[in-house]
């Protein structure tokens, strides 16, 4: 399947995977294994231990970098993982520019763990170039992207800090968590790595924990895959199986939903007791263009607050709904709500979370794959049963 060039929905089933050669099953088997037999001492082909090597993962990496565009692919134990080794590649002393509004996890990590080790980060608003222009200084070497942000959806474009990235000599990643392939591309926007938590869209089912990378360049896959194999962080076969056999419909999900998040935005907006609601595909969305623009659909996620950004209201919404379950993480097919303030950005400072537009009465949606009939009347019950 490597000869023709395949379109999106033939990858996400066949790139990078290929019938077992001993027996012809034609789903990758799960290599479980930590070790493999070599010939002669130094002589093997090409698996030696299974933290570097894995042929389960092998096959997922070949597949998530197709869907990525990329020539190279590494797969991780989590989302963080990938992420911790991108922030290796850096040395004390360098500077890293990364949004304001960013997984409250990539926050935590930069702040508590790289800021004690010497690397210095400057938090701003990624959707405004000239805000990150002014921080760019001569011991830049990365900007770390969310697009479209967590959980207020901003806008990153991607084309304008690539720019940047290039003029300055440093690199820029993308964290596409939240579009997933079916939707952006960022490499081919002119990021230098694009990141995944695997966790979420790729996966699809809430029934993994992973990360991964994606990559053109031969040299920087290179100092990736040597971190990936030095530090561990690498995900087992079995998870790599689950995630090749959920990647098989992510454009089939994806597509539904967006419409269902397309659906449940318009009528929130609609909906005298809900205040502001967060969704790139409204028109008056101040990131709608770059979106429009730089994405295929405007994806599954929105928040919003309730009346003027009232936080009990918000707790019993979250509480009572019945189809959406309360919980952290995204991208799954059942719907999920979030209190970001008291569950995934618990760990940014107040002022500075509330600033970003992470308030107390701010709720998100993981829209999922259910019927949108009953999603809507799930929402309806909920708001019309407030105070
Ligand atoms: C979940 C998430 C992460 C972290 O990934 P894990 O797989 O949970 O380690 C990073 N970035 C974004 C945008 C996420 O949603």
């Amino acid at each position: 399947m490597t000869i023709i060039k395949m379109r999106f929905a033939t990858k996400t089933i066949h790139a990078g995977v290929h019938p077992d050669p001993v027996t012809g099953a034609i789903m990758t088997p799960i290599y479980q294994t930590s070790t493999y037999v070599q010939e002669a001492p130094g002589q093997h082909k090409g698996y030696a231990y299974a933290r570097g090597k894995n042929p389960t993962r092998t096959q997922l990496e070949a597949n998530l970098a197709a869907l990525e565009n990329a020539a190279y692919g590494l797969c991780f134990s989590s989302g963080m993982g990938a992420i911790d080794a991108v922030i290796k590649l850096l040395q004390p002393g360098d500077e890293v520019i990364a949004g304001d509004d960013l997984y409250g996890g990539s926050y935590r990590m930069f702040t508590q763990i790289y800021e004690r080790l010497g690397i210095r980060f400057h938090f701003t608003d990624l959707s405004d170039v000239s805000h990150v222009a002014a921080q760019v200084n001569e011991r830049t070497r990365l900007i770390w992207a969310e697009t479209p942000t967590n959980p207020t959806l901003r806008i990153v474009d991607i084309v304008a800090l690539a720019q940047l990235a290039r003029g300055g000599g440093f690199l820029l990643a993308v964290d596409n968590t939240f579009a997933s392939p079916y939707l952006q591309n960022p490499l081919d926007l002119g990021a230098d790595i694009v990141m995944h938590s695997v966790t979420k869209y790729l996966s699809g089912h809430s029934d993994v924990v992973m990360g991964a990378l994606m990559v053109n360049q031969e040299e920087l896959y290179a100092r990736l895959a040597f971190i990936l194999n030095s530090c561990g962080a690498n995900p087992g076969p079995m998870d790599s199986f689950l995630v090749l056999r959920g990647v098989k419909t992510l454009h089939l999900r994806m597509k539904a939903h967006c419409e269902n998040a397309a659906a449940v935005a318009q009528f929130l907006r609609e909906h005298p007791a809900v205040g502001l609601v967060y969704y790139p595909g409204f028109k008056d969305h101040p990131g709608h263009e770059v979106a429009a623009r730089q994405m295929r659909g405007f994806g599954g996620m929105l928040s919003f607050t309730l009346g003027n950004d009232d936080e009990q209201a918000a707790r019993q919404l979250a509480s009572s709904l019945k189809v959406f379950s309360l919980a952290e993480s995204l991208g799954g097919v059942e719907s999920l709500v979030g209190h970001p303030a008291s569950m995934t950005h618990a760990s940014i400072p107040r002022d500075r979370r509330v600033a970003a537009g992470v308030v107390d009465g701010l709720l998100r949606l993981s829209v999922g794959v259910e019927d949108v009939e009953d999603l809507l009347d799930d929402l309806r019950a909920g708001l019309d049963g407030l105070g």
